[in-house]
């Protein structure tokens, strides 16, 4: 892995949970390291092919001494995202936060905390066969892009497809977002479960009708059967309605099963 650090960033601020450590700041030392699958000016030698880290200070600097969160996890996590943001070579970034004047009574050198945050591609696969479904699927999307550490990149087509397993409900509105996200797959599905139930998901049947569905399909680097979660999602290769929005966004090129009908059914606006 290639990797860019900033070590020892001196930054007074106002991070802490005590009012007087909000009210009268301490120094903080940060340490950055910053890693890419390549870095094009190791190559050409240029600039604009890498990451100027000196952009990358007075971010970190910017944010250290205009935030007063309580917590330097939070604060790293912050830096880390707002790096993340900024330079899009990047793609894992891991944050050292130390307190060397914490409000502690004894003799240390300092508490600190390290958190990495990553840069990682998602699909989500989403569904709805009740009530005004793409109204529905539409706001679910809404809501996800409205994440701060979610982007949309790509969306699929909509498309009409008919139920499979319970077969005595409506038809479904299907279709697959390619999604960046910086949250561990496990809080994605948690958020994801979240809109769900805010957008009045109900589960009495398996398989039965719903309001709308949102599925991690596939997480990039995570191939993991756990009580909790199964990605690539258990059932998405038997799937039309997955597999066709999934060829449309050039994520899948093999055989698609030909036993429910899935038509096109129109384009998402998320505006
Ligand atoms: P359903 O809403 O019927 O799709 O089921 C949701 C449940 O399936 C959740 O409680 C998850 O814990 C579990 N689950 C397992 N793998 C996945 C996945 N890849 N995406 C979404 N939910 C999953």
């Amino acid at each position: 892995m290639n990797q860019i650090s900033l070590k020892g960033l001196k930054i007074f601020g106002y991070t802490g949970c005590l009012p007087e450590e909000k009210q009268n700041g301490q120094y903080f030392i940060i340490d950055i390291d910053m890693f890419f699958k390549s870095i094009p000016g190791a190559l050409t030698d240029d600039l604009n092919d890498t990451v100027n880290y000196a952009q990358v200070y007075e971010r970190v600097e910017t944010l250290v001494k205009e935030s007063k969160f309580d917590l330097i996890e939070f604060l790293a996590r912050k830096i880390g995202c707002t790096i993340l943001d900024t330079q899009p070579l990047t793609n894992e970034v891991r944050v050292t936060v130390k307190k060397p004047d914490a409000p502690v009574d004894g003799t240390f050198d300092y508490m600190m905390t390290t958190i990495t945050v990553k840069r990682r591609e998602a699909v989500i696969g989403f569904g709805s066969n009740m009530g005004d479904r793409k109204e529905i699927i539409e706001e679910a999307l809404r809501r996800i892009s409205g994440h701060p550490d979610i982007k949309i990149k790509k969306l699929s087509s909509l498309y009409e497809t008919e139920p499979v397993g319970y077969e005595d409900q409506d038809d479904f509105l299907n279709g697959v977002a390619v999604i960046e996200t910086y949250l561990d797959p496990y809080d994605l599905l948690h958020f994801l479960l979240k809109t769900e139930d805010d957008l009045h998901r109900v589960r009495i049947i398996k398989n039965g009708p719903r309001t709308i569905d949102l599925d991690i399909l596939l997480y990039e680097g995570f191939n993991e059967q756990t009580r909790e979660l199964t990605v690539p999602h258990p059932r998405m290769y038997e799937r039309a309605f997955v597999l066709v929005p999934l060829k449309q966004v050039g994520l899948y090129d093999g055989r698609i099963p030909d036993d429910k009908a899935v038509s096109l059914a129109g384009e998402i606006s998320l505006n």
